[in-house]
């Protein structure tokens, strides 16, 4: 019997509607598994939180997220936080640099039944989550942004061989799982960031020569976006340091039908989070229509990675599963939400994925 304890952070905004839809839909998956039980644990985070005790990522939550397994993190809508009060405090960089949450993994994935600019897309992209050019969490204390005069502003960028060679670790396993081209390529500008950009593909080349089975290549980072643009399907796992992925993750979502297909897993060597690519969306919430499939498809990120990590097959096929059922509803095309051309709401699309399940 393996128990799960999993966080629910529903975050901001269309959070409150697709985090509930990750959640039911994983609880339907494991239902068809006696063995499998996952203690669920509510979470203020976000806007909520601050309406309810003035804080945007309470104490108790951070207490409570080092006693879980993992935890599925909702969308949040940091740019409309007060900006006077430090209590307001975007919680997302926070939550990924306490519990070490190096890696988000972004996978993206083309459907025949989807409108797209690629079809057999089927790539990953890892990129680091908590150095590079992120000035909010590269620093052990205070920004890495600042002005010495009013017209000069310098922003630092941090590399380490830690974070590269666990970054680059977490792509060579899964190009290893992957039933794919078994291929990691380093994403890199070393032509002119010799030091930072060196040293990112000096870790990855070290883990490389742990993976003879694995085929590594490193690109610089300009013709690779083009490339990405142009010839998708030639690539299986992508490594790169924080901006550079932050961009291009973004740019492959569009690849592929847009944001609402863009799901993510944080990891690190303790835990892993479930978090979409995309943000809260406010133009579009309350409205029930937010597509739910990049937040169900980040949930189902997260029971395999537990599963794999306890070797809990019963877990790992719940996990399949999702992605089974998931594949049906996108292929019948009758329950997706407007984004998709659809006219389900959010949770009626949540329901015919867990239908879907039920029946693999
Ligand atoms: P956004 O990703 O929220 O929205 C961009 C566009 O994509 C909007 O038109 C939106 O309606 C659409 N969209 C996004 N997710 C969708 C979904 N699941 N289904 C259908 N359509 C979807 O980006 P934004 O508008 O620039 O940012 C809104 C807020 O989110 C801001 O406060 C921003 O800072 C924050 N944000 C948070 C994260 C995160 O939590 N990881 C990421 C990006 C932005």
């Amino acid at each position: 019997m393996s128990d799960y304890r999993i966080g629910i952070l529903q975050g901001d905004d269309i959070g409150l509607e697709i985090v509930p839809v990750a959640v039911s839909v994983l609880q339907a998956a494991i239902s068809k598994y006696p063995d499998v039980a996952i203690d669920w644990v509510d979470l203020p985070v976000g806007m909520p939180s601050y309406r309810r005790s003035g804080e945007t990522l309470p104490q108790q939550t951070l207490d409570t997220l080092y006693t879980l397994d993992g935890w599925i993190l909702g969308p949040i809508g940091h740019m409309v936080y007060p900006k006077d009060d430090p209590k307001a405090v975007n919680p997302h960089p926070i939550i990924r640099r306490n519990y070490d949450l190096v890696s988000n993994i972004r996978p993206t994935r083309s459907y025949p039944s989807i409108p797209s600019l690629h079809q057999d897309v089927d790539l990953v992209i890892v990129r680091e989550n908590n150095e590079g050019f992120q000035p909010d969490r590269n620093m052990f204390t205070g920004k890495a942004e600042f002005m010495p005069t009013p017209d000069m502003a310098l922003s630092l960028r941090v590399i380490t061989r830690r974070n590269s060679g666990f970054v680059a670790r977490t792509g060579f396993e899964l190009a290893r799982q992957r039933d794919n081209k078994k291929k990691v390529t380093a994403i890199h500008k070393n032509t002119v960031f010799k030091l930072g950009c060196g040293l990112f593909v000096e870790a990855c080349a070290e883990v490389a020569g742990e993976y003879p089975d694995i085929t590594f290549e490193t690109r610089v980072v300009d013709t690779f976006a083009m490339n990405l643009v142009m010839h998708p399907q030639d690539f299986d796992v992508i490594v790169s340091t924080n901006m550079f992925g932050d961009i291009l993750t973004d740019e492959a979502a569009g690849l592929v039908g847009g944001l609402g297909m863009a799901p993510g897993l944080n990891v690190g060597p303790k835990y892993a989070m479930a978090q979409a690519t995309h943000g809260s969306a406010p133009d579009i919430a309350g409205r029930h229509i937010a597509n739910p499939y990049a937040m169900i498809v980040s949930a189902q990120m997260l029971l395999l990675w537990l599963g794999e990590k306890k070797q809990d097959q019963a877990a790992i096929r719940a996990a399949q599963d999702i992605e089974a059922g998931i594949t049906e509803v996108l292929s019948r095309m009758e329950t997706v939400t407007p984004d998709l051309q659809g006219s389900a709401s959010t949770e009626e699309m949540g329901e015919a994925v867990c239908r879907a399940i039920l029946a693999v």
